[in-house]
């Protein structure tokens, strides 16, 4: 039996792992595009959870890990591989800090600190997914980002658990040092938030969220922004100077500008649309394809490089 086969076989007999065989991932992406991975395999329990990337580190397996398939894009022809969902999702409060797992949804995150009278994450209400992936990516909105509050992160490495404290983590916009180890598996994660008050963080939240479901309807198939906003800081002076100083927004210029120009609203390929109120939005209108919306992408990008001589790169991440 190769050892492949014999890791495959193991990973079946842990207690507390679901495995999945052949899941189909398009069932697991708000995107709900893609074919099937070898097996998903699913645990709400740590010990399971460590238990498995024990046998899938050195095993010559190929695998990844997915939260909530929020930010996600999976090929069609599914992933070549085993893919892990760590679904742990416990809160705890102390005073101003927050315990919370990886698995926990950003959003009961950002209730739980608002019913605690915890300010620091109400401008993330609603914004979709899971925490691990939020730290992730650092993921933020409206002026707050999980890196600000982010005390220490408790992750896997090398079958070791290891703890980073925020400094560690290099967290840029959209960024850490976890995106940059994509085999680091993050299991939970302190959050040190102010006193604040429980109604008006809520109303702040509902508020927020009333605004993100007029842009973003829940049952709307995409990934949110689908490329980065530009650091205005990073860019070149000629083109910096062609962008109006009101579209500015906390040295960030959205992507969605840049797309504008082109005329990226409304454009299409198969049933992979660019929303047209917003040019950095792209969903699936029903029955789209991966293949459709990485030529959609490639158009947009080779639109934008065309014009202003600019990269703009994608949020969203690739599995394939
Ligand atoms: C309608 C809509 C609006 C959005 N608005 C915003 C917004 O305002 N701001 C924003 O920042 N994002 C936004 N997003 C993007 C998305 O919500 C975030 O990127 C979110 O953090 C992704 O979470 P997820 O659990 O769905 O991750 P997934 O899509 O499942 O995974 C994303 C990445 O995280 C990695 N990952 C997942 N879990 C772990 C873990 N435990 N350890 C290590 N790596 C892990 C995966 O390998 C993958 O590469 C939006 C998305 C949608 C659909």
């Amino acid at each position: 039996m190769t050892s492949a086969l014999a890791a495959l076989e193991r990973l079946q007999t842990i207690p507390g792992l679901t495995v999945r065989p052949g899941a189909l991932l398009r069932d697991y992406t708000r995107f709900r595009l893609g074919g099937p991975c070898q097996a998903l395999l699913v645990t709400k329990d740590e010990a399971a959870y460590r238990a498995a990337l024990d046998i899938l580190t050195g095993s010559g397996l190929t695998w990844t890990t997915i939260g909530g398939g929020t930010n996600l894009i999976v090929s069609d022809a599914g992933y070549p591989g085993l893919v892990l969902q760590y679904a742990a999702a416990e809160l705890a409060v102390d005073g101003t800090r927050v315990r919370v797992d990886a698995g926990a949804d950003l959003n009961a995150l950002v209730d739980f600190a608002n019913a605690n009278g915890l300010a620091g994450l109400e401008s993330m209400a609603g914004i979709p997914g899971w925490v691990g992936a939020a730290i992730y990516g650092n993921a933020g909105a409206y002026g707050q980002s999980i890196a600000e509050r982010i005390e220490w992160v408790r992750f896997v490495r090398c079958n070791d658990v290891h703890q980073f404290s925020r400094a560690e983590c290099e967290f840029r916009y959209r960024e850490s040092i976890f995106k940059r180890n994509k085999d680091w598996q993050i299991l939970s994660a302190g959050l040190e938030l102010e006193p604040g008050d429980q109604a008006a963080l809520q109303a702040r939240s509902a508020e927020i969220r009333a605004t993100r479901d007029a842009k973003f309807p829940p049952t709307m198939q995409c990934a949110g922004s689908i490329f980065k906003n530009l650091l205005l800081r990073e860019l070149a002076p000629e083109v910096a100077a062609q962008v109006p100083a009101n579209v500015i927004r906390e040295g960030k210029i959205p992507a969605g500008w840049f797309l504008e120009q082109v005329g990226a609203k409304g454009m299409a390929v198969g049933a992979i649309r660019v929303a047209d109120y917003h040019a950095n939005l792209v969903y699936n209108a029903g029955g789209g394809s991966a293949a459709d919306l990485v030529a959609l992408l490639d158009e947009l990008k080779r639109q934008v490089r065309e014009r202003f001589g600019l990269v703009i790169e994608e949020e969203v991440q690739f599995l394939s």
